[in-house]
C-alpha cells in the first residue's frame, strides 16, 4: 500500500507524534511505499499560525524556526530513506506547498530547485484563498468566503485559479486534496444557484451540484486538470476528509470523474497522516470508494529510479486489493 502525502509533531506544530513513531507504525502496516512530505516553511509572517507562536518571541522568530525545522526534516528524513527497515517500505522525500498566495508560489519553485538532491517530488495543495486559510477552522473559512463577497461561485473560482498559478509554476507530480474547501462548507448554508451569493435564503448546499450546476466553477477545474494531465501528473484520493468525517474523500466523485475524463484517471492514494493514529486511517472506506464507487480499473504510486528519481507506476486494480496491506491491517481479503 500507499500513501503519497504525511506530517509529523516534529515538524509541523498541529502534528501529534513524532516522525520515528509514524515510520515505525508505517513499516508495522507493511506499506510499500510511503512518502514524507512536509510544509515548505513559509516565508511571510502574515501567513503564521496561532499554534507556531509557541516558545518565540516573535512571527519573524516563527518564521525563521520554520525555516530550521524544514532543515531538520530534510535531514531526518533522508536518515530514514537510507536505512534499512524491517518489511522493505520504501520512503521517499516531498515536499507540500501551501499557496498562501503568489509569493510563496514563486519562492516555493527556487526553493525546490534549491534542494532538488533531497527533494524527490512536490505535493501541490491550495490552503488559502484571499490569503486567508480554509482549512484551519469555521471562522477563517467564513473570513474566506466574506473576502470573495460572501460569493460561493466566486470563492471557488478563486480557489481554482490559485490551484492554475501554483500548477503551472511547479507542475507537482501530486496535486493535493482537490476539493479541500468542502471541509467547513456547511450542508445548511444557503446560497442563490444562479449567482452564488450565500444568505438566508435559496437553495441549501447539501443539496445543491456545485460542478453540475456551475460551468465557470467546473470550466476552472477542467482546465487545471487538463494542465496536470499535459505533465504527467497524479491526482490524489486523500482519507483525511474521511478521518475528519466528511462523507467521501478528498475529491468528491463528481470531481473524481472528472479526473478519469480529463487527466487519464491517474490517482494515487494518501492518508495526509500527522499522527501515528491517522496512519492508513480510513484506508478500508477508501477501497470500497476506489472498487465500488469509482469502480477503477488501476491505481498509480511513485516509484523512483536507481538515480534516486521518481515516476508515477500503474498499477492494476487486481493487484491493488489483493495487497497484504488489507488482509494484514483490515482482515479485508478480496
Ligand atoms: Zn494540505
Ligand atoms: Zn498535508
Amino acid at each position: 500500500m500507499h500513501s503519497h502525502h504525511s506530517h509529523s509533531g516534529d515538524y509541523v506544530a498541529h502534528g501529534v507524534d513524532p516522525l520515528e513513531d509514524i515510520v515505525a507504525q508505517v513499516v508495522k502496516m507493511k506499506f510499500h511505499t510511503y512518502c514524507l512530505t512536509e510544509h515548505m516553511p513559509r516565508i511571510d509572517e502574515k501567513f503564521v499560525y496561532p499554534e507556531e507562536m509557541e516558545g518565540v518571541e516573535n512571527s519573524s522568530e516563527a518564521i525563521d524556526r520554520l525555516k530550521t525545522n524544514f532543515e531538520k526534516y530534510l535531514a531526518h528524513a533522508k536518515t530514514i530513506k537510507n536505512r534499512p527497515n524491517e518489511f522493505g517500505t520504501k520512503f521517499l522525500i516531498g515536499i507540500e506547498v501551501e499557496s498562501c498566495d503568489q509569493n510563496h508560489i514563486d519562492f516555493a519553485k527556487k526553493f525546490i530547485a534549491q534542494n532538488a538532491e533531497t527533494i524527490q517530488f512536490c505535493v501541490g495543495s491550495v490552503h488559502h484563498v484571499n490569503k486567508i486559510p480554509i482549512d484551519f477552522d469555521q471562522e477563517n473559512w467564513d473570513r474566506s468566503l466574506a473576502a470573495s463577497g460572501n460569493n460561493l461561485k466566486k470563492f471557488l473560482i478563486e480557489y481554482y485559479d490559485t490551484q492554475y498559478r501554483m500548477l503551472t509554476a511547479l507542475k507537482p507530480l501530486i496535486v493535493g486534496h482537490v476539493d479541500l474547501y468542502k471541509l467547513y462548507l456547511a450542508d445548511e448554508m444557503k446560497l442563490d444557484p444562479v449567482t452564488g451569493e450565500c444568505g438566508e435564503h435559496g437553495v441549501g448546499v447539501g443539496s445543491f451540484s456545485i460542478m453540475s450546476q456551475w460551468k465557470s466553477v467546473r470550466d476552472a477545474l477542467i482546465r487545471n486538470l487538463k494542465f496536470v494531465d499535459s505533465y504527467g501528473g497524479a491526482i490524489e484520493i486523500s482519507t483525511s476528509a474521511l478521518r475528519k468525517k466528511l462523507k467521501e474523500p478528498y475529491p468528491s466523485k463528481d470531481i473524481c470523474k472528472l479526473v478519469e475524463q480529463y487527466c487519464g484517471g491517474r490517482f494515487v492514494l494518501s492518508d495526509d497522516a500527522h499522527a501515528v493514529s491517522h496512519v492508513g486511517t480510513c484506508y478500508d472506506q477508501a477501497l470500497r470508494y476506489i472498487l465500488d464507487t469509482l469502480t477503477l480499473k488501476e491505481m498509480y504510486y511513485l516509484a523512483e529510479n536507481d538515480d534516486n528519481d521518481v515516476f508515477l507506476k500503474s498499477i492494476p486494480i487486481a493487484d491493488f486489493k489483493s495487497n497484504v496491506f488489507w488482509k494484514s491491517n483490515y482482515n479485508i481479503e478480496i
